[in-house]
């Protein structure tokens, strides 16, 4: 059977397959599969055990060979020849959150041609789509020399150490890719820098100072709200500031009185961490305002002037740490201030950054941390490689072949500064199963899949196991 072959016979088995298809996957969105507390033999909680389970029991219904792993993890071989090809998913979901209003999160839906649910598109939808193209290849008898596995995790979204559980113990296959992301195929990913920055000095108490400065709550996160608690300003000194610092960032501030002085509220923009060019950061717009303030003199506003010059506003590729580096694979190493709190005597910052694949510890960690030394605060730091695969090997070139054949549009690699399942892999890439110019609402209210989509990433992940594995 050569592609084009193949590729209409299971575009018709996905279309005779599709109300299948869809029932599977509302009976996985319909277990609220949010990682709980630890119990014994479910280690993420009640909900991501049972998904895995009940996947599990699909996985043996369409005739593949299954194992568990401590309940961490599930796999399902396509045969018990030599495996070539692993398929990595998860069946963990993100909190629902606030704002539904298409349906309710675990109450999953067909509507205009979308399934909407959490989990419809990250990740159960794009697991079932990987299952139904192993089942598609066993029910239509394509011949193949070597064997596919569907790894199903249940704690991606909070850590991935579900992964780390199986790749203990197995070893990785010859390919990986994960259906977790978009199309085409991502294959560069940056690496990571977080850098937690305090300071904890003896407390002054002066005439007119800061009490107080608060921004952001999550470490990927670019804060798009912050405030401050000033004592001994006039408010029109301030709202004079105030505007001449919105003039500049975009992020705007109102005044109001609080018990004990006056309390400035900042509004940017919140973004993911990996892209702060899409946010404005309230904290950082609120740090400029504090450091032209006339307060008194101390310790705190030297401190504060310093870490306002360590992250100024705008900086997003760590110009100011010494630590901007580019190349063309990855594009600019990126910096993000997502958490600040300032109380008398104590000063935190952590930030998020992104590094390019050009980054070293010479170029980056060693001049960053030399930077916020001498400014005078600690640094605790966690820094995690990046992650490349080569987009010339057999193996991408296929998925790539596979993708344009059933899209009929031209395919392309990506870099991405998020990280994912394959991060750690020697020869793992993220492959769909979202189309490319498709906005899901991962992680949101109304998270949907298109269905057509579900069901032409199921083609592709056929024709690439058909190829990969002949
Ligand atoms: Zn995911």
């Amino acid at each position: 059977m050569d592609r084009k072959d193949l590729k209409e016979r299971f575009t018709r088995y996905f279309n005779e397959h599709e109300s299948e298809m869809i029932e599977d996957l509302k009976t996985l969105c319909r277990i609220d599969s949010v990682r709980g507390a630890y119990e014994a033999g479910k280690p993420f909680g009640e909900g991501p055990y049972n998904a895995l389970m009940t996947a599990m029991g699909m996985c043996e219904r369409y005739g593949m060979r299954t194992a568990n792993y401590d309940d961490y993890v599930i796999a399902a071989d396509l045969s018990d020849k030599e495996r070539q090809l692993d398929i990595l998913a998860h069946m963990d979901v993100v909190a629902p959150g606030e704002g539904w209003t298409v349906t309710e999160p675990f109450d999953p839906i067909v509507k205009d041609g979308r399934i909407y649910g959490r989990g419809t598109s990250d990740d159960k939808g794009p697991a079932i789509a990987a299952l139904y193209a192993m089942r598609a290849v066993k029910e239509l008898s394509v011949p193949l020399s070597k064997s596919c596995r569907l790894i199903l995790g249940s704690d991606e979204e909070c850590g991935m150490s579900d992964v780390k559980h199986y790749y203990a113990v197995e070893s990785e296959a010859p390919m990986t890719f994960s259906p977790d992301s978009e199309f085409p195929v991502t294959n560069v990913e940056k690496g990571q820098f977080r850098m937690d920055i305090t300071s904890e000095f003896e407390e002054e108490e002066t005439e007119k100072m800061l009490l107080e400065l608060c921004g952001g709550t999550t470490i990927n996160i670019v804060p798009g709200r912050a405030y401050a608690i000033i004592k001994g300003l006039d408010d029109d000194l301030i709202r004079d500031e105030a505007k001449k610092v919105s003039e500049r960032t975009g992020v705007s501030f109102s005044i109001s009185a609080a018990s004990n002085g006056l309390r400035i509220d900042a509004e940017g923009q919140s973004a993911h961490a990996a892209h702060p060019d899409d946010g404005k950061n309230a904290a950082l717009a609120l740090l400029e305002l504090v450091n032209i303030l006339p307060l008194t003199e101390c310790r705190q506003t030297r401190l504060l002037k310093e870490l306002g010059r360590l992250f100024p506003y705008g900086d997003n590729r760590g110009q100011a740490l010494g630590m901007a580096v580019e190349d063309e694979l990855s594009g600019p190493t990126t910096v993000s201030a997502d958490i600040i709190e300032v109380k008398p005597g104590y000063i935190s910052l952590k930030a998020d950054s992104r590094t390019a694949v050009a980054a070293t510890e010479e170029n980056t960690v060693k001049p960053a941390e030399t930077t916020i030394r001498e400014a005078g605060f600690e640094l605790k730091k966690t820094v995690k490689g990046s992650h490349v695969v080569d987009g010339d090997s057999d193996f991408i070139r296929t998925l790539l072949e596979c993708y344009e054949d059933v899209k009929g549009v031209k395919g392309h690699l990506v870099s991405t500064g998020g990280s994912t399942y394959v991060h750690d892999l020697k020869n793992g890439v993220a492959f769909g199963a979202v189309g490319e110019f498709t906005d899901t609402n991962m992680h949101g209210p109304d998270e949907f899949m298109i269905i057509d989509e579900l069901k032409e990433a199921a083609v592709i992940y056929a024709l690439s196991i058909s190829e990969l594995c002949r």
